[in-house]
Protein backbone atom coordinates (compact mmCIF):
# COMPACT_ATOMS: atom_id res chain seq x y z
CA UNK A 1 0.00 0.00 0.00
CA UNK A 2 1.27 3.22 -0.60
CA UNK A 3 2.66 5.53 2.00
CA UNK A 4 1.77 8.91 -0.21
CA UNK A 5 5.58 9.97 -0.22
CA UNK A 6 6.01 8.87 3.50
CA UNK A 7 2.97 11.36 4.82
CA UNK A 8 0.72 8.41 5.75
CA UNK A 9 1.21 9.00 9.48
CA UNK A 10 -0.22 6.04 11.80
CA UNK A 11 0.78 8.07 14.64
CA UNK A 12 -0.31 11.12 16.83
CA UNK A 13 1.94 14.35 17.01
CA UNK A 14 2.43 15.61 20.48
CA UNK A 15 5.24 17.72 21.57
CA UNK A 16 7.30 17.18 18.70
CA UNK A 17 6.73 13.23 19.17
CA UNK A 18 5.07 10.82 17.54
CA UNK A 19 2.88 8.41 19.63
CA UNK A 20 0.29 5.98 19.78
CA UNK A 21 -3.09 5.90 22.36
CA UNK A 22 -1.88 5.35 25.97
CA UNK A 23 -3.78 2.07 26.09
CA UNK A 24 -2.76 0.98 22.68
CA UNK A 25 -6.37 1.74 21.39
CA UNK A 26 -6.85 1.69 17.41
CA UNK A 27 -9.29 2.55 14.95
CA UNK A 28 -9.12 1.41 11.46
CA UNK A 29 -9.77 3.74 8.61
CA UNK A 30 -10.81 2.45 5.10
CA UNK A 31 -11.29 3.62 1.47
CA UNK A 32 -14.86 4.87 1.03
CA UNK A 33 -14.65 3.84 -2.38
CA UNK A 34 -12.59 -0.19 -2.41
CA UNK A 35 -13.10 -0.61 1.10
CA UNK A 36 -9.69 -1.41 1.50
CA UNK A 37 -7.62 -0.69 5.08
CA UNK A 38 -5.91 2.24 4.26
CA UNK A 39 -4.07 2.01 7.76
CA UNK A 40 -5.17 1.99 11.72
CA UNK A 41 -5.23 5.57 13.72
CA UNK A 42 -4.37 5.95 17.61
CA UNK A 43 -7.83 5.87 19.48
CA UNK A 44 -6.93 8.44 22.26
CA UNK A 45 -8.68 10.40 24.87
CA UNK A 46 -8.41 12.75 27.82
CA UNK A 47 -5.03 11.58 28.76
CA UNK A 48 -3.06 12.57 25.91
CA UNK A 49 -5.59 15.54 24.97
CA UNK A 50 -4.37 17.06 28.49
CA UNK A 51 -0.74 16.20 27.37
CA UNK A 52 -1.12 17.75 24.08
CA UNK A 53 -2.84 21.42 25.74
CA UNK A 54 0.08 21.44 28.09
CA UNK A 55 2.62 20.84 25.30
CA UNK A 56 0.80 24.00 23.42
CA UNK A 57 0.94 25.81 26.69
CA UNK A 58 4.69 25.65 26.92
CA UNK A 59 5.53 26.40 23.44
CA UNK A 60 3.04 29.34 23.95
CA UNK A 61 5.51 31.44 25.21
CA UNK A 62 8.22 31.56 22.56
CA UNK A 63 6.17 31.14 19.94
CA UNK A 64 3.45 34.22 20.73
CA UNK A 65 6.51 36.05 21.14
CA UNK A 66 8.93 35.13 17.77
CA UNK A 67 10.17 37.25 15.43
CA UNK A 68 6.77 37.71 13.14
CA UNK A 69 9.92 37.71 10.46
CA UNK A 70 10.26 33.56 11.81
CA UNK A 71 6.12 32.92 11.92
CA UNK A 72 5.90 34.14 8.32
CA UNK A 73 9.22 32.53 6.80
CA UNK A 74 8.27 28.64 8.33
CA UNK A 75 4.87 29.45 7.40
CA UNK A 76 5.70 30.36 3.68
CA UNK A 77 8.03 27.03 3.81
CA UNK A 78 4.60 25.40 4.36
CA UNK A 79 3.06 26.67 1.25
CA UNK A 80 5.81 25.24 -0.64
CA UNK A 81 6.01 21.63 1.27
CA UNK A 82 1.78 21.38 0.80
CA UNK A 83 2.67 22.39 -2.92
CA UNK A 84 5.71 20.19 -3.80
CA UNK A 85 3.25 17.40 -1.94
CA UNK A 86 0.42 18.14 -3.83
CA UNK A 87 0.30 14.84 -5.83
CA UNK A 88 0.55 12.58 -2.69
CA UNK A 89 -1.54 14.39 -0.92
CA UNK A 90 -4.35 14.44 -3.34
CA UNK A 91 -4.10 11.35 -3.34
CA UNK A 92 -4.58 10.32 0.12
CA UNK A 93 -7.29 12.61 0.38
CA UNK A 94 -9.44 11.05 -2.55
CA UNK A 95 -8.07 7.44 -0.71
CA UNK A 96 -9.80 8.22 1.93
CA UNK A 97 -12.75 10.59 2.03
CA UNK A 98 -13.77 9.71 -2.07
CA UNK A 99 -13.97 13.40 -4.07
CA UNK A 100 -12.31 12.44 -7.32
CA UNK A 101 -8.68 13.37 -7.75
CA UNK A 102 -9.12 16.80 -9.74
CA UNK A 103 -11.06 17.92 -6.62
CA UNK A 104 -8.35 16.49 -4.24
CA UNK A 105 -5.70 18.48 -6.17
CA UNK A 106 -7.61 22.05 -6.05
CA UNK A 107 -8.93 21.28 -1.87
CA UNK A 108 -4.52 20.92 -1.68
CA UNK A 109 -3.96 23.85 -3.37
CA UNK A 110 -6.56 26.30 -1.21
CA UNK A 111 -5.38 24.70 1.49
CA UNK A 112 -1.75 26.00 0.74
CA UNK A 113 -3.66 29.20 -0.33
CA UNK A 114 -4.85 29.54 2.98
CA UNK A 115 -1.67 29.40 4.53
CA UNK A 116 0.09 31.88 2.14
CA UNK A 117 -2.83 34.33 2.60
CA UNK A 118 -2.40 34.55 6.47
CA UNK A 119 1.21 34.38 6.26
CA UNK A 120 0.79 37.76 4.15
CA UNK A 121 -2.03 38.82 6.24
CA UNK A 122 -0.42 39.12 9.42
CA UNK A 123 2.11 41.49 8.41
CA UNK A 124 -1.15 44.09 8.30
CA UNK A 125 -2.79 42.88 11.49
CA UNK A 126 -2.27 47.01 12.66
CA UNK A 127 -3.02 48.14 16.03
CA UNK A 128 -3.90 52.06 16.77
CA UNK A 129 -2.91 54.99 18.51
CA UNK A 130 -6.48 56.62 19.60
CA UNK A 131 -6.42 60.97 19.87
CA UNK A 132 -6.31 60.76 23.59
CA UNK A 133 -8.51 63.21 25.80
CA UNK A 134 -5.87 64.84 27.72
CA UNK A 135 -2.03 65.79 26.44
CA UNK A 136 -0.59 63.52 28.80
CA UNK A 137 -1.47 60.61 27.62
CA UNK A 138 -1.11 57.96 24.74
CA UNK A 139 -3.92 55.18 23.77
CA UNK A 140 -2.97 52.21 22.31
CA UNK A 141 -4.62 49.65 20.95
CA UNK A 142 -2.71 46.09 20.02
CA UNK A 143 -3.36 42.83 19.32
CA UNK A 144 -1.90 39.81 20.50
CA UNK A 145 -2.30 36.10 20.09
CA UNK A 146 -5.28 34.72 22.11
CA UNK A 147 -3.25 31.86 23.18
CA UNK A 148 -3.53 28.13 22.90
CA UNK A 149 -6.39 27.09 20.33
CA UNK A 150 -8.23 23.94 19.61
CA UNK A 151 -9.37 22.84 16.35
CA UNK A 152 -11.84 20.52 15.86
CA UNK A 153 -12.77 19.87 11.82
CA UNK A 154 -14.81 17.42 9.64
CA UNK A 155 -14.65 14.98 6.94
CA UNK A 156 -15.79 16.48 4.13
CA UNK A 157 -12.37 18.93 3.24
CA UNK A 158 -10.33 17.21 6.01
CA UNK A 159 -7.06 19.28 4.05
CA UNK A 160 -8.56 22.88 3.77
CA UNK A 161 -10.85 23.27 7.10
CA UNK A 162 -7.70 22.79 9.08
CA UNK A 163 -6.05 25.36 6.37
CA UNK A 164 -8.10 27.81 7.58
CA UNK A 165 -7.90 27.39 11.28
CA UNK A 166 -3.62 26.28 11.77
CA UNK A 167 -2.94 29.20 9.00
CA UNK A 168 -4.50 32.04 11.00
CA UNK A 169 -3.61 30.64 14.49
CA UNK A 170 0.16 30.20 13.67
CA UNK A 171 0.33 33.47 11.95
CA UNK A 172 -1.08 35.08 15.01
CA UNK A 173 1.25 33.23 17.20
CA UNK A 174 -0.73 30.69 18.56
CA UNK A 175 -0.24 27.39 19.39
CA UNK A 176 -2.81 24.22 18.42
CA UNK A 177 -3.96 21.12 19.41
CA UNK A 178 -6.52 19.94 16.53
CA UNK A 179 -8.58 16.96 16.17
CA UNK A 180 -9.21 15.81 12.66
CA UNK A 181 -12.51 13.25 12.18
CA UNK A 182 -11.90 9.57 12.81
CA UNK A 183 -13.19 9.04 9.38
CA UNK A 184 -10.25 11.34 7.33
CA UNK A 185 -7.60 11.03 9.98
CA UNK A 186 -4.55 10.84 7.32
CA UNK A 187 -4.85 14.60 5.76
CA UNK A 188 -4.77 16.64 9.09
CA UNK A 189 -1.77 14.35 10.31
CA UNK A 190 -0.41 15.27 7.04
CA UNK A 191 -0.46 18.78 8.24
CA UNK A 192 1.77 18.05 11.60
CA UNK A 193 4.08 15.93 9.49
CA UNK A 194 4.55 18.91 6.87
CA UNK A 195 4.77 21.44 9.94
CA UNK A 196 7.46 19.16 11.90
CA UNK A 197 9.48 19.08 8.01
CA UNK A 198 9.56 22.60 7.72
CA UNK A 199 10.58 23.47 11.03
CA UNK A 200 8.05 24.37 13.04
CA UNK A 201 9.26 24.26 16.97
CA UNK A 202 7.69 21.07 18.65
CA UNK A 203 4.60 21.37 20.77
CA UNK A 204 3.25 24.59 17.84
CA UNK A 205 1.16 22.14 16.15
CA UNK A 206 -0.26 18.90 18.05
CA UNK A 207 -2.71 16.48 16.44
CA UNK A 208 -4.87 14.06 17.90
CA UNK A 209 -7.06 11.27 16.51
CA UNK A 210 -9.38 9.27 18.37
CA UNK A 211 -12.52 9.44 20.93
CA UNK A 212 -14.07 12.62 19.96
CA UNK A 213 -16.40 13.03 23.04
CA UNK A 214 -12.58 12.44 25.26
CA UNK A 215 -10.87 14.76 23.58
CA UNK A 216 -13.12 17.13 22.76
CA UNK A 217 -14.33 17.02 26.47
CA UNK A 218 -10.66 17.76 27.51
CA UNK A 219 -10.40 20.40 25.61
CA UNK A 220 -13.68 22.14 26.32
CA UNK A 221 -12.97 21.55 30.45
CA UNK A 222 -9.97 23.47 29.54
CA UNK A 223 -8.68 26.83 31.17
CA UNK A 224 -5.83 26.89 29.64
CA UNK A 225 -7.57 26.70 25.73
CA UNK A 226 -8.74 29.78 25.02
CA UNK A 227 -10.13 29.61 21.46
CA UNK A 228 -11.95 26.94 20.51
CA UNK A 229 -12.18 26.58 16.32
CA UNK A 230 -15.05 23.93 14.82
CA UNK A 231 -16.60 22.94 11.25
CA UNK A 232 -19.05 20.67 11.92
CA UNK A 233 -22.57 20.26 12.52
CA UNK A 234 -24.93 22.35 13.81
CA UNK A 235 -25.70 20.07 16.28
CA UNK A 236 -22.36 19.60 17.50
CA UNK A 237 -21.41 22.95 17.14
CA UNK A 238 -24.51 24.20 20.09
CA UNK A 239 -22.96 21.36 22.23
CA UNK A 240 -19.57 22.86 22.00
CA UNK A 241 -20.82 26.76 22.50
CA UNK A 242 -22.82 25.45 25.60
CA UNK A 243 -19.93 23.92 26.60
CA UNK A 244 -17.64 26.64 26.28
CA UNK A 245 -19.26 28.80 28.94
CA UNK A 246 -17.96 27.50 32.25
CA UNK A 247 -14.25 28.56 30.82
CA UNK A 248 -15.51 31.68 28.63
CA UNK A 249 -13.50 30.60 25.54
CA UNK A 250 -13.34 32.15 22.37
CA UNK A 251 -15.34 29.92 19.56
CA UNK A 252 -15.93 30.33 15.45
CA UNK A 253 -18.33 27.93 14.59
CA UNK A 254 -18.43 26.86 10.74
CA UNK A 255 -21.54 24.89 11.11
CA UNK A 256 -24.21 23.24 8.84
CA UNK A 257 -26.28 24.62 5.76
CA UNK A 258 -29.38 24.69 3.40
CA UNK A 259 -28.64 26.45 0.39
CA UNK A 260 -30.74 27.78 -2.11
CA UNK A 261 -30.24 28.49 -5.46
CA UNK A 262 -32.52 30.90 -6.74
CA UNK A 263 -33.22 31.01 -10.86
CA UNK A 264 -34.70 33.96 -12.21
CA UNK A 265 -36.58 34.04 -15.84
CA UNK A 266 -33.98 36.69 -16.98
CA UNK A 267 -31.12 33.91 -16.05
CA UNK A 268 -28.71 32.73 -18.45
CA UNK A 269 -29.53 29.21 -18.73
CA UNK A 270 -25.89 27.86 -19.49
CA UNK A 271 -24.42 30.06 -16.85
CA UNK A 272 -27.23 28.95 -14.51
CA UNK A 273 -26.36 24.99 -15.57
CA UNK A 274 -22.73 25.47 -14.77
CA UNK A 275 -23.24 26.77 -11.21
CA UNK A 276 -25.87 24.02 -10.54
CA UNK A 277 -24.19 20.95 -11.25
CA UNK A 278 -20.88 22.52 -9.30
CA UNK A 279 -22.90 24.15 -6.49
CA UNK A 280 -24.81 20.82 -6.00
CA UNK A 281 -22.70 18.47 -6.97
CA UNK A 282 -19.10 19.35 -5.49
CA UNK A 283 -18.03 16.68 -3.34
CA UNK A 284 -20.95 14.41 -4.11
CA UNK A 285 -23.21 17.35 -2.94
CA UNK A 286 -21.25 16.64 0.77
CA UNK A 287 -20.10 20.50 1.25
CA UNK A 288 -22.13 23.11 3.95
CA UNK A 289 -21.95 25.45 0.77
CA UNK A 290 -23.81 22.63 -1.24
CA UNK A 291 -27.26 23.58 -3.08
CA UNK A 292 -30.38 22.11 -1.05
CA UNK A 293 -33.25 23.89 -2.78
CA UNK A 294 -33.58 24.87 -6.64
CA UNK A 295 -36.11 27.98 -6.34
CA UNK A 296 -36.92 27.92 -10.25
CA UNK A 297 -39.19 30.75 -11.83
CA UNK A 298 -41.89 29.36 -13.85
CA UNK A 299 -41.22 30.71 -17.07
CA UNK A 300 -37.68 28.97 -17.08
CA UNK A 301 -38.30 25.70 -14.66
CA UNK A 302 -39.30 23.43 -17.79
CA UNK A 303 -36.34 24.12 -19.49
CA UNK A 304 -34.57 24.51 -16.13
CA UNK A 305 -35.14 21.15 -15.03
CA UNK A 306 -35.18 19.22 -18.63
CA UNK A 307 -30.84 20.77 -18.50
CA UNK A 308 -30.53 20.02 -15.40
CA UNK A 309 -31.51 16.40 -15.80
CA UNK A 310 -29.48 16.39 -18.83
CA UNK A 311 -26.10 17.29 -17.08
CA UNK A 312 -27.02 15.20 -14.04
CA UNK A 313 -27.30 12.03 -16.03
CA UNK A 314 -23.78 12.55 -17.88
CA UNK A 315 -21.98 12.94 -14.48
CA UNK A 316 -18.98 9.89 -14.55
CA UNK A 317 -19.53 7.92 -11.12
CA UNK A 318 -16.87 5.81 -9.37
CA UNK A 319 -13.80 5.78 -7.77
CA UNK A 320 -12.28 9.71 -7.67
CA UNK A 321 -8.31 7.84 -7.82
CA UNK A 322 -9.86 7.31 -11.67
CA UNK A 323 -9.38 9.17 -14.61
CA UNK A 324 -12.54 10.99 -15.61
CA UNK A 325 -14.82 10.59 -12.53
CA UNK A 326 -16.48 13.31 -11.75
CA UNK A 327 -18.94 11.79 -8.86
CA UNK A 328 -17.10 9.04 -6.00
CA UNK A 329 -18.97 7.22 -3.12
CA UNK A 330 -20.44 8.87 -0.27
CA UNK A 331 -18.78 9.08 2.89
CA UNK A 332 -20.49 5.71 4.99
CA UNK A 333 -24.01 4.04 4.80
CA UNK A 334 -25.41 6.76 7.04
CA UNK A 335 -24.99 9.53 3.98
CA UNK A 336 -27.10 7.22 1.68
CA UNK A 337 -29.83 6.23 4.09
CA UNK A 338 -30.40 9.65 4.73
CA UNK A 339 -30.58 10.61 1.17
CA UNK A 340 -32.78 7.68 0.45
CA UNK A 341 -35.37 8.70 3.03
CA UNK A 342 -35.61 12.06 1.76
CA UNK A 343 -36.15 10.81 -1.60
CA UNK A 344 -39.02 8.40 0.17
CA UNK A 345 -40.48 11.42 2.00
CA UNK A 346 -40.64 13.89 -1.20
CA UNK A 347 -42.10 10.68 -3.24
CA UNK A 348 -44.95 10.55 -0.50
CA UNK A 349 -45.75 14.48 -0.47
CA UNK A 350 -46.12 14.02 -4.22
CA UNK A 351 -42.56 15.12 -5.65
CA UNK A 352 -41.77 13.63 -8.89
CA UNK A 353 -38.25 11.91 -9.28
CA UNK A 354 -37.05 12.50 -12.25
CA UNK A 355 -33.57 11.51 -12.74
CA UNK A 356 -31.84 8.38 -10.49
CA UNK A 357 -33.26 8.26 -6.65
CA UNK A 358 -31.57 4.50 -6.20
CA UNK A 359 -28.35 3.26 -5.33
CA UNK A 360 -25.85 3.50 -7.83
CA UNK A 361 -25.35 -0.39 -9.68
CA UNK A 362 -21.55 -0.09 -8.96
CA UNK A 363 -23.07 -1.05 -4.94
CA UNK A 364 -21.00 0.35 -2.12
CA UNK A 365 -22.37 3.78 -1.06
CA UNK A 366 -22.73 4.90 -4.86
CA UNK A 367 -25.57 6.81 -5.24
CA UNK A 368 -27.26 8.02 -8.67
CA UNK A 369 -27.39 12.05 -9.20
CA UNK A 370 -31.29 12.31 -8.44
CA UNK A 371 -33.43 15.38 -9.87
CA UNK A 372 -37.11 15.74 -8.14
CA UNK A 373 -39.60 18.48 -9.19
CA UNK A 374 -42.59 19.55 -7.70
CA UNK A 375 -40.74 20.07 -4.31
CA UNK A 376 -42.47 21.94 -1.33
CA UNK A 377 -42.11 23.13 2.17
CA UNK A 378 -43.39 20.08 3.75
CA UNK A 379 -40.77 17.75 2.65
CA UNK A 380 -37.39 17.12 4.99
CA UNK A 381 -35.05 19.12 2.78
CA UNK A 382 -36.77 21.93 2.92
CA UNK A 383 -35.57 22.20 6.43
CA UNK A 384 -33.00 19.36 6.62
CA UNK A 385 -29.30 19.83 5.12
CA UNK A 386 -28.89 16.94 2.76
CA UNK A 387 -25.61 15.91 2.01
CA UNK A 388 -26.04 13.96 -0.86
CA UNK A 389 -26.35 13.95 -4.74
CA UNK A 390 -30.04 15.12 -4.41
CA UNK A 391 -31.13 18.27 -6.48
CA UNK A 392 -34.63 19.47 -5.52
CA UNK A 393 -36.47 21.75 -7.71
CA UNK A 394 -39.22 23.90 -6.18
CA UNK A 395 -41.23 26.13 -8.53
CA UNK A 396 -41.85 29.82 -7.57
CA UNK A 397 -43.56 33.02 -9.61
CA UNK A 398 -42.45 36.08 -8.00
CA UNK A 399 -39.28 37.73 -6.25
CA UNK A 400 -40.49 38.25 -3.45
CA UNK A 401 -42.00 34.19 -2.97
CA UNK A 402 -38.36 32.98 -3.83
CA UNK A 403 -36.42 35.46 -1.45
CA UNK A 404 -39.32 34.54 1.46
CA UNK A 405 -38.81 30.80 1.08
CA UNK A 406 -35.04 30.85 0.57
CA UNK A 407 -34.79 32.66 4.14
CA UNK A 408 -37.32 29.90 5.66
CA UNK A 409 -34.40 28.11 7.05
CA UNK A 410 -32.73 28.12 10.53
CA UNK A 411 -29.16 28.39 8.58
CA UNK A 412 -27.69 31.30 6.82
CA UNK A 413 -24.52 29.53 5.18
CA UNK A 414 -24.67 30.03 1.41
CA UNK A 415 -27.04 31.12 -1.00
CA UNK A 416 -27.11 31.28 -5.24
CA UNK A 417 -29.10 33.63 -7.67
CA UNK A 418 -29.21 33.81 -11.54
CA UNK A 419 -30.21 36.92 -12.92
CA UNK A 420 -28.95 39.55 -15.31
CA UNK A 421 -30.89 42.31 -13.30
CA UNK A 422 -28.51 44.11 -11.35
CA UNK A 423 -31.04 46.21 -9.48
CA UNK A 424 -32.57 42.74 -8.36
CA UNK A 425 -28.63 41.45 -7.32
CA UNK A 426 -28.41 44.14 -4.99
CA UNK A 427 -32.08 43.44 -3.62
CA UNK A 428 -30.80 40.09 -3.02
CA UNK A 429 -27.70 41.03 -1.35
CA UNK A 430 -29.86 43.25 1.03
CA UNK A 431 -32.53 40.73 1.90
CA UNK A 432 -31.30 37.44 1.79
CA UNK A 433 -29.77 36.33 5.02
CA UNK A 434 -26.77 34.49 4.11
CA UNK A 435 -23.28 35.14 4.83
CA UNK A 436 -22.10 34.40 1.49
CA UNK A 437 -23.91 35.51 -1.65
CA UNK A 438 -23.12 33.98 -5.09
CA UNK A 439 -24.40 36.00 -7.78
CA UNK A 440 -24.09 34.19 -11.29
CA UNK A 441 -21.47 32.00 -9.64
CA UNK A 442 -21.95 28.58 -8.21
CA UNK A 443 -18.20 28.44 -6.63
CA UNK A 444 -17.57 31.20 -4.73
CA UNK A 445 -14.72 30.15 -1.86
CA UNK A 446 -11.86 31.98 -2.15
CA UNK A 447 -8.80 32.95 0.76
CA UNK A 448 -9.02 37.07 -0.08
CA UNK A 449 -13.07 36.97 1.46
CA UNK A 450 -14.49 35.78 4.57
CA UNK A 451 -16.34 32.43 4.98
CA UNK A 452 -18.77 32.08 7.18
CA UNK A 453 -22.49 31.56 8.21
CA UNK A 454 -25.14 33.69 10.03
CA UNK A 455 -28.28 32.17 12.02
CA UNK A 456 -27.64 28.93 12.93
CA UNK A 457 -25.29 28.40 10.48
CA UNK A 458 -22.47 29.68 12.71
CA UNK A 459 -20.00 32.82 13.93
CA UNK A 460 -17.05 34.16 13.08
CA UNK A 461 -15.29 33.83 9.54
CA UNK A 462 -12.04 32.38 8.17
CA UNK A 463 -10.52 33.78 4.88
CA UNK A 464 -10.11 37.13 4.52
CA UNK A 465 -8.57 39.75 6.54
CA UNK A 466 -11.70 38.56 9.07
CA UNK A 467 -9.97 35.43 9.36
CA UNK A 468 -7.05 36.59 11.58
CA UNK A 469 -9.18 38.21 13.68
CA UNK A 470 -10.73 35.88 16.05
CA UNK A 471 -7.25 34.42 16.92
CA UNK A 472 -5.87 37.59 18.31
CA UNK A 473 -7.03 39.61 21.62
CA UNK A 474 -6.90 43.33 21.29
CA UNK A 475 -5.96 45.20 24.30
CA UNK A 476 -6.30 48.52 24.77
CA UNK A 477 -3.20 50.28 27.40
CA UNK A 478 -3.67 53.84 28.63
CA UNK A 479 0.32 55.41 29.23
CA UNK A 480 -0.33 58.28 31.21
CA UNK A 481 1.82 61.21 33.56
CA UNK A 482 3.59 61.91 29.78
CA UNK A 483 4.01 65.95 30.25
P1 LIG B 1 -19.73 16.42 12.95
O1 LIG B 1 -20.31 15.08 13.15
O2 LIG B 1 -20.27 17.55 13.71
O3 LIG B 1 -18.17 16.23 13.24
C1 LIG B 1 -17.23 17.29 13.07
C2 LIG B 1 -16.04 17.06 13.97
O4 LIG B 1 -16.48 17.13 15.34
C3 LIG B 1 -15.38 15.69 13.80
O5 LIG B 1 -14.00 15.83 14.01
C4 LIG B 1 -16.03 14.90 14.93
O6 LIG B 1 -15.25 13.80 15.37
C5 LIG B 1 -16.09 15.96 16.02
N1 LIG B 1 -17.06 15.67 17.08
C6 LIG B 1 -18.15 14.89 17.04
N2 LIG B 1 -18.77 14.88 18.25
C7 LIG B 1 -18.03 15.68 19.06
C8 LIG B 1 -18.15 16.06 20.43
N3 LIG B 1 -19.14 15.65 21.19
N4 LIG B 1 -17.20 16.89 20.94
C9 LIG B 1 -16.19 17.33 20.17
N5 LIG B 1 -16.02 16.99 18.88
C10 LIG B 1 -16.94 16.19 18.32
O7 LIG B 1 -19.76 16.85 11.42
P2 LIG B 1 -19.31 16.02 10.15
O8 LIG B 1 -20.36 15.01 9.85
O9 LIG B 1 -17.90 15.56 10.30
O10 LIG B 1 -19.29 17.16 9.03
C11 LIG B 1 -20.40 17.50 8.29
C12 LIG B 1 -21.02 18.78 8.82
O11 LIG B 1 -20.03 19.81 8.80
C13 LIG B 1 -22.15 19.27 7.96
O12 LIG B 1 -23.21 19.71 8.75
C14 LIG B 1 -21.52 20.45 7.20
O13 LIG B 1 -22.45 21.40 6.77
C15 LIG B 1 -20.59 20.98 8.22
N6 LIG B 1 -19.54 21.78 7.58
C16 LIG B 1 -19.57 23.14 7.73
C17 LIG B 1 -18.61 23.92 7.09
C18 LIG B 1 -18.63 25.42 7.22
O14 LIG B 1 -17.62 26.03 6.87
N7 LIG B 1 -19.69 26.04 7.70
C19 LIG B 1 -17.62 23.32 6.33
C20 LIG B 1 -17.61 21.94 6.20
C21 LIG B 1 -18.58 21.18 6.85
P3 LIG B 1 -15.49 12.32 14.80
O15 LIG B 1 -15.16 12.37 13.37
O16 LIG B 1 -14.53 11.52 15.60
O17 LIG B 1 -16.92 11.99 15.08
Amino acid sequence: MSDFNGLLKQSNLIDGKWIGADGGGEIKVTNPASHDTLGHIPNCGAAETDRAIAAAARAFDDWSRSDLSQRTGLLHKLHDALMDNQEPLAQMLTAEQGKPLAEARGEIAISAAYIKWFAEEIRRAKGEIVPAPSADRKLLVTHHPVGVVAAITPWNFPSSMLARKLGPALAAGCTLVAKPATATPYSGLAWGALCQDVGFPDGVVNILTGSARAIGGAIMDSPTVRKVTFTGSTEIGKELIRQSADTVKKVSMELGGNAPFLVFDDADIDEAIKGAMVAKYRNMGQTCVCTNRFYVQAGIHDAFVERLKEASEALVIGNGAEAGVEQGPLIDTGAVEKVESMIDDARSKGAKVVSGGRRHAKGGTFFEPTVITGATSEMTFATDEIFGPLAAVFKFDTEDEAINAANATDFGLAAYAYTRDLGRAFRLNERLEYGLIGINSGLITTVEAPFGGLKESGMGKEGGSQGLEDYLSTKYTCIAGLT
